[in-house]
């Protein structure tokens, strides 16, 4: 039987034609700098999004790590939401790891934090306090695009009051589909920024940090340190190349999927929130897990939760939509 999996984007297997180009991929050491992909890899995306300098890493989470840990020593402090994945999803390794502390702050609907009471969460010169260093944004933020005048309000606080400013961009490419711009456009405001190829995208694997020349030398210090350094990983930056030139305007399709889906449930009398790119949160109330082992008798894969996110990829079509919401028309039924 195969599944239509809602659970993440990370579920998407190699289409026929990254396959190929993994095959393809002219290989060497990354660790000596010596593998051409890889180097290929960094150097398209650093040029694409704007910055001097990129760097190849296995995840989104060692990605954030290290771009947190180029910014912020032992003792400094970054703001964050408390829903953000760096903050909430990476096991608190820039606690554990990098000796910075997290200062949570809650965040809007709309997936933004608001400016007022980040510039009110930034701790004064004074030695009882630690020293805050940096603002992590995240874009999407559970599906929500961040607006370019909030970036750019945002950068101004950032350069204002001394921060660096760190975007969590796994689904950068969602959110730059989304607005119908250059995702240089998005990641023009920030000093770092993380994006991750084995979401959406479609990649097995791998995520990419961009920043300054000074900050990637720090962070590629930094992967070596937690073991990050990888050989001939040039094949898995041939996927990443590949799906950068062939994988990133079909997200769109992902987002009118996202919103058929939504519009179907909407229709059932299920409450959805306003879907923006590729994320549906249905309200499952306390149905969940009912709902999810129905699901899965019909061949549909999601995670239980009360708040039940369903995401769409590259691997559910738009064929698939109208059979997954009569999947929930009968759980409604029954
Ligand atoms: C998936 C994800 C990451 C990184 O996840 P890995 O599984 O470590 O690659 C980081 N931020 C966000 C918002 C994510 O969704």
């Amino acid at each position: 039987m195969s599944f239509i999996d809602l659970r993440s984007d990370t579920v998407t297997l190699p289409t026929a034609g990254m396959r190929e180009a993994m095959a393809r991929a002219e290989l060497g050491d990354d660790v000596y700098g010596e593998d051409p992909s890889v180097n290929r890899l960094e150097a398209t995306l650093a040029e694409r999004l704007g910055f001097a300098a990129a760097l190849f890493v296995p995840t989104g989470t060692m990605s954030n790590l290290l771009g947190l840990m180029a910014h912020c020593g032992r003792g400094d402090e970054y703001i964050v939401g408390q829903q953000a994945h760096t903050y909430k999803y990476e096991g608190g390794g820039a606690a554990v790891l990098g000796s910075i502390q997290p200062q949570p702050i809650d965040g809007d609907a709309d997936g933004s934090l608001d400016l007022d009471k980040v510039e009110a969460a930034i701790k004064q010169d004074d030695f009882h306090f630690a020293r805050t260093r940096l603002l992590a944004l995240e874009n999407t933020m559970q599906g929500k695009v961040l607006p370019l005048t909030y970036l750019a309000a945002a950068r101004e606080l950032t350069l204002r009051r001394g921060l660096a400013l760190h975007l969590d961009g796994a689904r950068l490419y969602n959110a730059a589909v989304k607005l119908g711009v250059d995702a240089g456009e998005i990641t023009r405001h920030f000093d770092s920024v993380s994006v991750c190829l084995s979401k959406g995208l479609g990649a097995p694997v791998g995520s990419v940090l961009c920043g300054d020349a000074e900050v990637i030398g720090r962070a590629r210090r930094l992967r070596k340190m937690v073991g990050g350094g990888m050989r001939q990983a040039g094949g898995l930056a041939a996927a990443a190349l590949y799906a950068l030139d062939h994988q990133v305007e079909r997200l769109a399709e992902d987002h009118a999927n996202a919103e058929a889906l939504g519009r179907g449930l909407t229709e059932l009398g299920y409450s959805i929130e306003p879907v923006q790119t590729n994320m549906v949160y249905v309200d499952a109330g306390g149905q969940a897990s009912a709902l999810a082992a129905h699901l899965l008798e019909r061949g549909i894969r999601v995670s239980p939760a009360a708040r039940l996110r369903l995401v769409t990829h590259l691997d559910v079509k738009s064929a698939d939509i109208p059979g997954i919401v009569e999947a929930f028309a009968a759980f409604r039924r029954s």
